[in-house]
């Protein structure tokens, strides 16, 4: 059998060679990109390490091809080897997530929003729309009609979750496109216990009556139940969407399952392929057969030609994800967020909704003295990556916040278990706990200065460096 390691760093060498031979500095930054992913413990709940074999399939000539349309009805000639690449990118993802149909084309997790948003819309002016209006398809439809609609409609209303508790900005977030599109409304968490009040959301829905309701989330600790979404949903005649952007990992390896996988409840799920599931930076549409044709029309409602080269490296990360190997490496990201959480909680520190039963923890850093622009800066002087992110009716806004996101998915693939994340806890408590808020100019206290008492960042990044000593990033990757 080939030595696969011996084969990626000589790929990779010779890769940088390439590419120095025409930009040096683009082949150093890649170089230094690495050393610094590997010197550093990145806790990003959003970010993972894919592994070589799909960072390989994007660096090839199907990066050159347009292939606009879809399987087998594409606009451009010459697209035989794209229809391969795209047929088992979408079969690999049904097969996975047991789902009746998969759109592999959009270029990212916003992208696939947008797709599922249009295509919602598209599939409710088909069928008894289009009969009333004497058309065949949608494109049919004079300018005339399309008022008239819009003004029967009248029900463009969207209901998703809350920025602050959690929702992602494009589930109806005012400046995002979503919040302009439609009417919407937002739920939040119930502000005792910081979970998702599902009486809530239904009184909500009865009330405001959305034509779409969005579940999932980018900053929520806890597990979804999809079941009461989609009886929410059909009770308000809504179609249920579920972005399962952040935990779409945890659905292909089974650790969410019965009510908690989306993909049996959902009229239509969205995910990006890039964070817990590990793939290449995409996006992916999952959907009902009777959404299927509006899916497809992905492109031209919103997406020009797909990324053929990425859609290739999805059909590698998700044979990769139907593995045994991938299931264990998933429960592994749940059961280390569990280790981080009680490494926390242990140490004192406030963690929304108490702790995590996902890929994710959210600390609450008010307790430090600390807002989460302090924290996130701090930490990221010892050498400890990780986002500064709002909490519920967080009191220092959207810019400075008051907590630190922190998710497992990256650590747990370089090979941290329990005991390394319960070491992690220690380290950040170590280091907000000797961080102090600065002052502004005038004297008052600033949300964003602070200073770090003198050897905390040495102490802290000898620490850490023995973890990362311990769990190499890329182990198969020597450029020396
Ligand atoms: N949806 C959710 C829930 C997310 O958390 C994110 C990214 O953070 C996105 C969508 C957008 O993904 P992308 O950055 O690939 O557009």
């Amino acid at each position: 059998m080939a030595d696969i390691d011996a084969l990626t760093s000589s790929a990779y060498a010779h890769a940088l060679e390439v590419i120095a031979s025409v930009e040096p500095r683009i082949a150093e930054a890649t170089r230094a990109e690495l050393a610094d992913q590997r010197g550093s413990l990145k806790l990003i709940a959003s970010e993972n390490y894919a592994s070589p074999a799909v960072l390989l399939t994007m660096g090839t000539w199907f990066s050159d091809k347009y292939a606009e349309g879809t399987v087998g009805h594409r606009f451009y000639a010459g697209c035989q080897n794209v229809d391969t690449v795209e047929s088992l990118a979408a079969e690999h993802a049904r097969e996975l997530f047991g789902a009746e149909y998969a759109y592999v084309q959009p270029h990212s997790g916003i992208d696939a929003n947008l797709v599922a948003f249009w295509s919602i819309l598209a599939h409710r002016v088909e069928g008894p729309w289009l009969e009333k209006y004497g058309a065949k398809n949608v494109n049919d439809l004079t300018e005339a009609d399309w008022e008239a609609l819009r003004h029967e409609l009248g029900n463009q209303r969207l209901l998703g979750m809350s920025l602050d508790a959690g929702g992602h900005l494009t589930h109806g977030f005012r400046p995002n496109i979503s919040g302009k599109m439609f009417h919407q409304q937002q739920y939040g968490t119930d502000p005792e216990t910081g979970l998702i009040d599902y009486d809530a959301v239904r009184a909500k829905a009865r009330e405001f009556k959305p034509l779409i309701l969005v579940a999932g989330y980018s900053a929520y600790p806890r597990r979804v139940n999809f079941a009461t979404m989609r009886e929410i949903a059909d009770e308000v005649g809504a179609t249920l969407m579920v972005d399962m952007a952040h935990f779409s990992g945890l659905v292909a390896g089974k650790v969410f399952t019965g009510d908690e996988d989306p993909v049996p409840h959902a009229h239509i799920v969205t995910s990006t392929t890039h964070k817990s599931l590990r793939g290449p930076r995409g996006g992916l549409v999952l959907a009902q057969e009777e959404l299927a044709p509006s899916v497809d029309r992905g492109c031209p409602m919103v997406l020009g030609g797909p990324l053929s080269h990425v859609m290739a490296a999805k059909a590698v990360a998700f044979a990769e994800a139907r593995t045994p190997e991938f299931r264990a490496y998933a429960q592994q990201v749940a059961d280390n967020a569990q280790s981080l959480a009680e490494g926390f909680l242990r140490r004192g520190a406030n963690l929304v909704t108490g702790g995590t039963d996902n890929h994710l923890v959210l600390l609450d850093v008010t307790s430090f003295g600390l807002t989460g622009r302090q924290a996130e800066s701090a930490l990221l002087d010892a050498g400890i990556v990780t986002n500064r992110n709002s909490v519920p009716a967080d009191p220092n806004g959207a810019w400075y916040t008051s907590g630190v996101r922190l998710g497992t998915s990256a650590l747990t693939t370089r090979g941290f278990g329990g005991a390394e994340f319960e070491r992690v806890a220690e380290l950040i408590v170590d280091v907000l706990s000797n961080t102090e808020a600065g002052t502004t100019k005038a004297g008052g206290p600033s949300k964003a200065s602070y200073s770090v008492a003198d050897g905390t960042v040495e102490r802290v990044k000898a620490a850490s460096g023995e973890l990362l000593d311990k769990h190499p990033l890329y182990p198969g990757i020597d450029l020396a």
